[in-house]
């Protein structure tokens, strides 16, 4: 019998996380593991956490991946995302806040993984132009272009896992009168440097995670004014004098928007913080995941297995309370699929099973319960393996926690700490507010001193 051979679309943490997953039967000396590609369009590792200055396309006139900016902060606490296998004080040897830098985070999520052993899975500046299902063969063909050949690669395997990500490719709204407006109009996937707005007067548009924290920035970094436009209500922060909200708006003329209130005020800029588009160009119709950014996209079992052909596998397709652990639990969940050592049940069954997680998932009208909804699913793919056991509804309480100390402070809560609830070690301090620490490098940011 010839081996299972697997393609793994993506090397981000989704993609990491499955690649672990295996690579840990490979290490503890299992033997006939499956044969794995993983096709990775960027030239490194890390996906989203792979930080770019550059918008557009990249070097290859690929579209960039990359969403993230320079001084972007974690927006949860660490605690909540903290690896069972691999605790905060193991990496850095010392307690360090609850809220770091993308550099410094990004340095603990890959601190785990051993890139000799895992660049021998993956093909860079690869990136996946297309995929098909034979029915006969009951196999994949995956259609890659190798930019560092020059060559397309066509490859069959049995498995395809999609870890592509979904907050890559802009949803970008029309609003009358944009053409005319005589400043920069951008979405915030192409959001780099809050600098860019000093002294200006900022229009960001959208509710969500993004406008609240790309407003933070371009306010932390000498913005004139900084107007959040929030179609569904209103954040309810104490937003610093100026910080303002308004609701939707319904054009635009000249530099003066027009919002749905009646009032009126020009702006220098427009950031456009509406969201990603789940975007799969490489997938036919009959394999392709049809969803919006919610807590359980309809027909995945298990919140991964393709309803539709249970040999396609969606990671990290959830929107994301919890992260990199609920990436582990899922990668650890598909790789005893894949080994058989689950076995998955019936069509109808499934359908059952994702019915019920949606039933639930329609009832959800709080942050509280969507949090604790995460935290369920993610127990109950754990249960299941021999991922190690962590305390998620713990780590769903501190969650909450955050949620009470954005309210009381959205410019101080990233001065919180929080106990981790893998070690207990109690989170460091920083030695002053976030507000006035603006170099966000590891080596900035590793030689504040912190206080205990
Ligand atoms: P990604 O990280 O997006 O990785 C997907 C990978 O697939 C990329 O490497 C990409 O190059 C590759 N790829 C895409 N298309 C193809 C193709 N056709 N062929 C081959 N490869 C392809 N999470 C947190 O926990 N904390 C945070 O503070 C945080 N901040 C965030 C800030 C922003 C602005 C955004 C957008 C997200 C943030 N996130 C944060 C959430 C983030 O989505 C996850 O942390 C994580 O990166 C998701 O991992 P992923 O592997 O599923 O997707
Ligand atoms: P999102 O959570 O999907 O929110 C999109 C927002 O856009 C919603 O408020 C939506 O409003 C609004 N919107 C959509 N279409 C619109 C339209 N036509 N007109 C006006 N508003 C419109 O997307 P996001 O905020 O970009 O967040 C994406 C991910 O990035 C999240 O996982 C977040 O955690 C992460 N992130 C993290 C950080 C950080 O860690 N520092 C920073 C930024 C983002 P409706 O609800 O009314 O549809
Ligand atoms: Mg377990």
């Amino acid at each position: 019998m010839s081996k299972t051979k697997i393609a793994i679309l993506g090397a981000g943490p989704s993609g990491l996380a499955q690649l672990r997953a295996f690579e840990a039967l490979r290490k503890a000396g299992v033997k006939d593991l499956p044969e794995i590609v993983c096709y990775e369009k960027q030239n490194d590792i890390g996906g989203m956490w792979n930080y770019t200055w550059r918008t557009g396309l990249d070097k290859n006139g690929e579209p960039v991946h990359g969403s993230m900016y320079r001084y972007l902060w974690s927006n949860g606490p660490k605690e909540c995302l903290e690896f069972a296998d691999y605790s905060f004080d193991r990496h850095f040897n010392q307690p360090i806040p609850s809220y770091p830098p993308r550099e410094v985070l990004k340095d603990y999520i890959m601190g785990r993984i051993d890139k000799r052993a895992i660049f021998n899975y993956v093909r860079f500046e690869s990136p996946v132009r297309w995929v098909t299902f034979d029915n006969d063969t009951q196999l994949f063909s995956v259609t890659v272009m190798n930019h560092k050949t020059g060559e397309q690669e066509t490859e069959e395997f049995d498995y395809v896992i999609v870890a592509t990500g979904h907050f890559s490719t802009p949803n970008m709204p029309y609003y009358k009168g944009m053409e005319q407006f005589p400043g920069r109009v951008l979405h915030a996937h192409d959001f780099r440097d809050a600098l860019e707005f000093e002294g200006q007067d900022v229009l960001l548009v959208g509710g969500s995670y993004s406008a609240e924290d790309i407003g933070s920035q371009c306010y932390k970094y000498g913005a004139k004014s900084v107007t959040i436009s929030h179609r569904g209500g209103s954040f309810g922060y104490n937003w610093p004098d100026a910080i303002s909200e308004k609701p939707g708006f319904d054009y635009i003329d000249g530099n003066v928007v027009h919002f749905s209130d009646g009032t009126t005020q020009a702006f220098d800029a427009i950031i456009m913080c509406t969201g990603y588009i789940f975007h799969f160009p490489f997938l036919p119709d009959e394999l392709r995941l049809e969803t919006h950014n919610c807590l359980y996209p309809d027909n995945l079992y298990k919140g991964v297995v393709f309803q539709r052909n249970p040999k396609l596998i969606y990671l990290g397709m959830q929107d994301q309370w919890f992260t990199f652990n609920m990436f582990d639990a899922q990668a650890w969940y598909v790789r005893d699929v894949i080994l058989g050592k689950i076995q998955l049940p019936d069509e109808q069954e499934r359908r059952k099973d994702i019915d019920a997680w949606l039933q639930r998932h329609e009832q959800l009208d709080s942050d509280e319960k969507s949090i604790d909804f995460q935290a369920d699913y993610i127990d109950d793919l754990t249960g299941r393996t021999d991922y190690p056991s962590f305390p998620v509804h713990q780590q769903a309480e501190l969650f909450k926690q955050w949620l009470e100390d954005k309210k009381s402070d959205i410019m101080g809560f990233r001065n919180k700490s929080y106990p981790s609830t893998i070690t207990g070690t109690m989170a460091a301090q920083l030695p002053k507010p976030w507000l006035e620490i603006k170099d966000d490098t590891l080596e900035g940011f590793m030689a504040l001193k912190f206080k205990n």
